[in-house]
């Protein structure tokens, strides 16, 4: 199996280069990569061969092939590319088949082991302090990218690696954008804040999300919340070992179809979470996989009213057999500052 995706290299084999390729066999793993990894790979590795890749990565790749015998390789054709695959393919030559397997590497790592896990559950304890400490950002006045600026130095000076995604940081209107990326724009009273940040520790991410108002919140806004945390908390009550990820969506869904709000839900309620912030499993309609003890997922309903504004509260939830453990912590209810 040719693996070119380096969250994979640093999965199977420790490696924490972004130069190379990572050959996976039944005789053994070899890793090319160049002068600027070398040294680096031999001291986070073991057991594994280093090869020093001068020139392509095909023409490495193709030297290595060249003289064996009839061989199949497999690839990710959601990792490689169409001009990497074809590279490889000529200097491979016709004697190496290159097959595709889809996302074996990513069903390895949906299930996390313990250790893993307990990684997880710190860079998750880590962004639920860094949220606590920002709600305290928020005054009438602060732009977005001062608050989305504070929450990120926060990250690296209490140990991150940094975020593992753009810091989300929506005041009033904005909020109703899922996605919103902080600009200038300064915080009114009365508005709504939507924060959403994820911190990467150890290499494993974490990714919390909370709304609140920074003054008083109106009655439809209250509405809006308490639906959303009410649909968040069926959610993550029906999360299990062996229950379908769409029944986990669903279970958001019924909360906020129930007061009339599930059309404006405009995405899924959660996603897989683990050395990449968007993995598998999904938890959305149709998705029909079931959930197993090592996953570790988001629960993240949300409301957006065009115009007007948008609320989600996200969490991070590990299954384990027989029971689930939610990882970030933090009150879920509308906060009014
Ligand atoms: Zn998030
Ligand atoms: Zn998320």
């Amino acid at each position: 199996m040719l693996i070119t995706d380096p969250v994979s290299w640093y999965y199977l084999a420790g490696f924490t280069g972004d130069a190379g390729a990572l050959i996976v066999s039944r005789r053994g793993t070899i890793l090319f990569t160049d002068g600027r990894f070398t040294a680096q790979a031999r001291q986070e590795t073991s057991a594994i061969r280093i090869i020093p890749q001068k020139g392509s990565l095909a023409s490495a790749v193709g030297q290595f092939f060249k003289g064996g015998g009839r061989v199949r390789v497999g690839f990710d054709p959601g990792q490689v590319t169409v001009a990497q695959l074809r590279a490889v393919q000529k200097e491979v030559g016709p004697r190496v088949r290159l097959v595709p397997v889809n996302g074996l590497v990513q069903q390895l790592r949906n299930r996390k082991d313990p250790e893993e896990i307990g990684r997880m559950r710190k860079a998750a304890m880590l962004a639920s302090g860094i949220m606590k400490d920002a709600l305290k950002l928020l005054k009438p006045g602060v732009r977005e990218f001062e608050v989305a600026a504070e929450i990120e130095y926060q990250m690296r000076q209490r140990g991150g690696s940094g975020p593992a995604f753009e810091t989300i940081v929506a005041f009033g209107e904005r909020s109703a954008y899922p996605h919103a990326r902080p600009t200038g724009k300064r915080l009114r009273k009365n508005e709504l804040v939507v924060l959403d940040l994820g911190v990467i520790l150890a290499h494993y991410c974490s990714d919390i999300t909370r709304t609140v108002v920074v003054g008083g919140a109106s009655a439809r806004v209250r509405r809006w919340h308490k639906a959303v945390q009410e649909a968040q908390e069926a959610a993550i009550e029906s999360t299990n070992a062996g229950v379908r990820c769409e029944e986990v969506d669903a279970a958001a869904r019924r909360v906020l179809a129930g007061y009339r709000l599930d059309r404006y839900f405009v995405h899924s309620t959660g996603h897989g979470l683990g050395l990449a912030v968007h993995e598998d499993p999904r938890i959305a309609k149709g998705q029909t996989q079931t959930l197993e003890p090592g996953n570790v997922i988001t629960i993240e309903p949300g409301v957006y009213v065009p115009g007007v504004g948008g609320i989600r509260i996200e969490d991070d939830v590990a299954i384990h057999a027989g029971r689930t453990e939610v990882l970030t912590r933090g009150a879920r209810e509308l906060i009014e500052i």
